[in-house]
């Protein structure tokens, strides 16, 4: 979680909600500056014993005990703003940003939403079963909490509607697909779009000048090839299974898997979506999910937790490879979240030996730890690499500003 610091009041905050299934994500954001003034995050809700933990002012505030639902949790983060003396004033609020993950072929851009929006979020629920009800339930409860106050849902969809349709269209019967919307939409937009400005802002360059691939590797991960600024390739598909190894996720598997496990192993639809969605990945193959874990395991001998690794950097790898070729060769290759910004074995592993694609990390600056853009190859790699924190929540708060003032 991003230090909340104290911090002027303004009345151009943006309040960003990002909601799961079970948990509530927020920062208090003053989008021009950047500063967050609060942030927290609600887990458990709906179980029997739920938790918040709110930080303000450079202090952390708790609350345990049942949280029914989202509105209850909204209630909680007020009550948790009030304690640290702070209230959240509604009319201090210019609007509150929603992260919506599946905005389908319906929405590109951020939009302001009302009931038909809220409808159409709801109906996309098919294509993110775990992601747009929550969502659209986060929306409802802080349409209540914050009347008048402009919702504004931001999807992370968005940054690949621009997809070329050779990069899009998967090769199945295209009646079936056009009947049932099935083609790659890619998700984690907003961190590729905002890693991929960032780093133009870093190199002092035009983005509309800078081929990019750019490495999401948090507990979701994915890869994307930026060219000049538009996302023209990306890893996730339908859905966000597709793609890199992640926590619990397989990403790419061959698709004759499922029909060869569901003969011979019996395993139902919601079998084979729990296996590859929950229970593969780093999970899968090591026993634990959080990367910090493999690393552990494998630096003490253990030889699944090795294979894991491995596994998970040769994926990335074969993806740089992929998105090199479909950029036509990079300027810039850039590492961002989780995995991504503190693991310089990954960076190092999924790199190695390019020399002849002229790409070259430099040891010393790779083991560097910061939470700034750096670049991390030699001065000799005509491909930069570089580190980018991402930084979702101001993505989201900014292009939420920018709506709402619009008008
Ligand atoms: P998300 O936002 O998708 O939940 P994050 O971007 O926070 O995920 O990334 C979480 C992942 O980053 C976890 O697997 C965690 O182990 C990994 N991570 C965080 N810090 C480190 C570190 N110092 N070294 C290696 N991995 C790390």
């Amino acid at each position: 979680m991003t230090a909340a610091s104290t911090g002027t009041p303004s009345t151009a905050l943006v309040l960003v909600i990002n909601c799961g299934s079970s948990s509530m994500k927020y920062q208090l954001v003053e989008p021009v500056s950047a500063e967050v003034l609060a942030a927290g995050l609600v887990e458990r809700i709906g179980e029997e014993q739920g938790r918040a933990v709110h930080s303000a002012g450079g202090q952390d505030r708790e609350f345990t005990g049942p949280i029914a639902d989202h509105g209850a949790a909204l209630g909680i983060i007020a009550d948790l703003f009030a304690e640290s003396g702070r209230p959240l004033d509604p009319a201090g609020l210019l609007a509150v940003g929603h992260r919506v993950v599946h905005g389908g072929a319906v929405f590109g851009d951020p939009v302001l939403v009302d009931d038909h929006v809220l409808g159409q979020i709801r109906e996309l629920a098919a294509l993110a079963p775990l992601h747009n009800p929550a969502a659209a339930t986060g929306i409802e409860r802080a349409r209540e909490a914050f009347p008048g106050v402009p919702q504004v849902a931001v999807f992370d969809t968005a940054f690949f509607r621009t997809l070329p349709a050779a990069a899009h269209t998967y090769a199945i019967d295209a009646q079936v697909a056009a009947e049932h919307q099935i083609r790659r939409y890619g998700f984690h937009g907003t961190s590729h779009q905002y890693v991929s400005g960032q780093v133009a802002l870093a190199l002092g360059r035009d983005i509309t000048d800078l081929d990019q691939i750019v490495l999401h590797l948090g507990n979701g991960a994915s890869a994307s090839a930026v060219a000049g600024g538009i996302a023209v390739e990306t890893s996730m598909g339908l859905t966000p299974l597709e793609g890199l190894v992640m926590g619990t996720r397989s990403g790419d598997v061959d698709p004759g898997v499922l029909f060869y496990l569901a003969r011979v192993a019996g395993l139902d639809t919601d079998g084979l979506d729990t296996l590859l969605n929950r229970r593969s990945g780093l999970l899968g193959l090591a026993g634990v999910n959080d990367f910090r874990d493999v690393q552990t395991r494998m630096d003490a001998g253990n030889d699944a937790a090795r294979l894991a690794f491995d596994v998970y950097c040769h994926r990335v790898r074969k993806y740089v490879g992929a998105y090199l070729a479909v950029l036509g060769g990079a300027d810039v290759i850039t590492f961002t979240a989780g995995v991504g910004e503190n693991a310089p074995a990954v960076r190092a592993a999924v790199l190695a030996g390019l020399e002849r694609l002229g790409i070259e990390i430099d040891a010393e600056r790779n083991a560097v730890r910061s939470k700034e853009p750096r670049v991390i190859s030699t001065d000799a790699s005509t491909v930069t690499v570089m580190v980018v924190p991402t930084n979702e929540e101001l993505a989201i708060a900014r292009a939420t500003a920018q709506l709402v003032q619009q008008g």
